[in-house]
């Protein structure tokens, strides 16, 4: 408790002395770094390759790419499916904005799925299915907070009716689900680096896929649509040609060696993650609701830990009062749909339950460096809120 006393005492300085993620840096991350300025390549090179063969034979039998960020992985990945102005493509509104942005990108227009359930927050078949038109060509999958749900079945649909579908796997880096990491139910699936997600690297991301055309088209749409790398030029290769339209969504080495060091550490922080989120779970079952079963818990890479209050008003009461304990907490998602932007383009669109579900979820601390006294002063606050300390 003196220790919560002290860092209480700098609440001026600092309005919040537990975060809802944190991310340092630490020796490994700094040796990775240095090796790549010492070895004089800093663009997309060898280590890119190395991390790139690595990382998939980690998810499964597919090859990756490492990539500038998750949105530039979405982006590349539409567009080797060839969707583009027409086609429409089936989205859900409970995510990061950047999930549905991508579409507009290909000049596609995305349409909404509601989710589920207030159990299981994710579209499914179910919710899709009244969805898909002549025009829909693909499905953008969510695996919230990590959690994976019936997208065996959503890809078995899809499959029959000829329509692609995404995995945008940016929360679920380790997640399993049936005895496969997350990343293979799809055509392609996209994994994002960035600073708060399982993997950190600031700024970065990954797509992978089981399918030889699309992943050398991944590959050229990373790089200007140019058939040879000047690292694969540095290596010999010679002849350039540029045969499509392609991005500089390349990655740089010192991601790709942030990428190693944070990558030998993910077994073990999402171990870590899921025996904080157990422990949540144990100690704020009756008082709280929580999405996903504890069973689920224990297969999930459990990027965020949401949980349910009874109603909007107190949920917002609790974030204020978790504030000025100086506890940061998040909302996981307000819906992409209720956005100026969105409401702009689309107008009033109706989704029930997901703007139930963003109405009264919260978002605790949740990260893998977190201490057991800081898990622990959470969890009291929230019974103090509860009036059951
Ligand atoms: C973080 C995130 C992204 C975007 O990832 P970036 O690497 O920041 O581009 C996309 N989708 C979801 C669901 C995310 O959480």
């Amino acid at each position: 408790m003196a220790n919560i006393n002290k860092k209480l005492k700098n609440k001026h300085k600092r309005k919040f002395f537990l975060k809802t993620k944190n991310q340092k840096a630490s020796e490994e991350e700094k040796r990775e770094i240095l090796d790549v300025i010492e070895k004089k390549w800093i663009s997309l090179g060898p280590k890119a390759e190395k991390f790139e063969k690595e990382f998939s034979e980690y998810i499964g039998t597919g090859r990756g790419l490492l990539v500038s960020s998750a949105t530039a992985g979405l982006h590349i990945s539409l567009e080797a499916l060839g969707i583009g102005y027409g086609d429409e493509v089936i989205v859900p509104s409970f995510t990061f904005v950047a999930t549905v942005n991508s579409v507009l990108y290909t000049r596609a227009t995305p349409v909404f799925a509601d989710i589920e359930s207030e159990r299981y927050p994710i579209i499914t078949w179910d919710t899709v299915k009244n969805k898909i038109t002549r025009k829909t060509k693909a499905v953008i999958v969510v695996h919230y907070a990590g959690f994976v749900y019936k997208v065996d079945e959503l890809q078995k649909e899809l499959r029959n009716r000829g329509i692609y579908l995404i995995e945008d796997a940016s929360h679920s880096i380790g997640s399993v689900y049936k005895g496969k990491k997350t990343g293979n139910f799809s055509d392609i699936a996209v994994f994002s680096f960035f600073s708060n997600k399982n993997i950190s690297v600031g700024e970065g991301g990954f797509v992978y896929t089981h399918n030889p055309d699309l992943f050398e088209k991944l590959k050229l749409l990373r790089a200007h649509g140019l058939t040879v790398l000047s690292w694969e030029r540095y290596k010999g290769k010679s002849k350039v040609d540029m045969i499509l339209l392609g991005y500089n969504y390349k990655p740089t080495e010192i991601t790709a060696a942030l990428a190693f060091a944070q990558f030998n550490k993910l077994d073990r922080n999402n171990k870590k993650r899921k025996e904080i989120v157990l422990k949540y779970r144990r100690e704020l079952r009756n008082l709280v609701n929580f999405p996903f079963t504890d069973e689920d818990v224990l297969n999930s890479a459990n990027y965020i830990f949401p949980i349910y209050l009874k109603d909007e008003k107190e949920r917002d009461d609790l974030k204020e009062f978790l504030k000025n304990k100086g506890i940061q907490t998040s909302i996981h998602y307000f819906p992409v749909h209720k956005f100026t932007y969105y409401k702009r383009i689309f107008g009033e669109v109706k989704l029930e339950k997901t703007e139930e579900v963003a109405s009264k979820i919260l978002s605790l601390p949740l990260y893998p460096s977190m201490k057991e006294w800081q898990v622990d002063y959470v969890i009291d606050c929230i019974k103090e809120f509860f009036n059951v300390g």
